[in-house]
């Protein structure tokens, strides 16, 4: 069987953490965590970068330090995961979901002008794949319309958009470190704060709403209670396993873009032939290899095709079901438009395997299966 996904480990990680446990140091912040933070800042230019229990937890702060309410609306794809929604529905907000375009599978920038109401607070860019969306276009929607741009970056680390890394680009950024993400922790996750001025509050908020940081600073002579706030720190133990990821990640990127342009290679023939087609990146994105997918011609069935993929030992997958026709995306959100693209990438695109390690061989294993499979 080749497995969908296999964890990737440098084999530094047990190493970390025995040097986190001899530390003493067992809860957030401490040296791990201040390595990775560095890191994370270094790489991506935001002025803070505060690691969370998971990207949901960073959506959740994202929101809280956007000032999303009650009523408020906010902009985002139908097609992503859950959390990307509940963050915001969390807080009170409706989520309102704008077609994808058909290339790249990301928010349709043409679309969300339309989309905005005097209840709008916020468009959430998500970065299918590692490719990143149309970043000047939102950007200048959302300055014209003096709306906050929140990046959900869970599949983007290490991707770039016009040199600039995802995450990093709009007002705050959100990563995933989750087991199925290219750089791991289990499960793990980071927020970027693109403002300075902002740093400040996203630390309370992660502190369960006190002022800590700034005691342990000793930029506070007390610490208490001052804002709204939940615990969103991982503690050190998780800090230190990622800490040996991210000092892989140009490896772990580089390998994986290897494997994903091998498929790409391997693919060609069968887009040519009309039974699919291939991912788009374009010119102006340097992607991550977080995925390798397909989109079916309409005439296949996805479901024959996933069937006979794994009868014959490839565990292919797919995603997701559109967030608007989900039963808590009904109740909670509303669709703006027609979501013809949505519906169709939801019912037709398929997962291949991607992982490290996986060899030349069994790619080739894979598309001659899924040739036969497509009929
Ligand atoms: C994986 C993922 C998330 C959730 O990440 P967690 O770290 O598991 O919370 C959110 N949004 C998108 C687009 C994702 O792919």
């Amino acid at each position: 069987m080749i497995p969908f996904n296999k964890p990737f480990v440098t084999n530094r990680e047990l190493g970390y953490i025995a040097e986190a446990y001899g530390n003493a140091h067992l809860s957030g912040d401490g040296a791990f965590t201040k390595k990775c933070h560095a890191w994370l800042e270094a790489q991506t230019g935001a002025s803070k970068a505060l690691l969370t229990h998971s990207c949901t937890a960073a959506l959740e702060m994202a929101a809280m330090l956007a000032g999303i309410g009650p009523g408020d609306e906010v902009i985002m794809p139908s097609y992503t995961f859950v959390s990307t929604a509940n963050a915001f529905v969390l807080r009170g907000a409706v989520p309102v979901f704008v077609d994808i375009r058909a290339d790249t599978c990301n928010l349709d920038e043409t679309l969300v002008e339309a989309a905005i109401t005097d209840r709008t607070r916020a468009i959430v860019a998500v970065h299918y794949a590692g490719v990143a969306c149309a970043m000047d276009a939102l950007q200048e929607i959302a300055r014209r319309h003096q709306l906050l741009l929140i990046e959900d970056a869970a599949q983007g680390v290490m991707a770039r958009y016009k040199g600039q890394a995802l995450g990093a680009i709009g007002d705050f950024g959100t990563y995933s470190f989750h087991e199925t993400k290219n750089v791991t922790c289990g499960e793990g996750g980071a927020l970027l704060v693109k403002a300075p001025d902002a740093a400040q509050r996203a630390e309370i908020i992660r502190e369960k709403g006190t002022n800590r940081s700034q005691f342990f600073r000793g930029q506070v002579d007390k610490y208490t209670w001052v804002d709204v706030g939940s615990s969103y720190l991982p503690g050190e133990l998780v800090a230190a396993f990622l800490w040996a990821q991210l000092q892989e990640a140009e490896t772990i990127t580089a390998a994986r873009l290897a494997i994903w342009a091998r498929y790409h290679a391997l693919l060609a023939p069968l887009e040519a032939a009309g039974l699919l087609r291939r991912p788009v990146v374009p010119a102006d994105c340097e992607h991550n290899a977080h995925m390798y997918y397909v989109v079916l011609a309409p005439h296949l069935d996805r479901q024959q095709v996933l069937a006979g993929l794994r009868a014959a030992g490839v565990n292919a997958v797919f995603h997701y079901v559109p967030l608007h026709s989900a039963p808590a995306g009904r109740q909670f959100g509303r669709a703006h438009g027609s979501l013809a693209v949505t519906d169709r990438v939801g019912e037709q695109l398929l997962r291949l395997p991607l992982w490290i390690g996986l060899t030349a061989e069994a790619q080739e294993d894979v598309v001659r299966h899924l040739r036969i499979s497509l009929g």
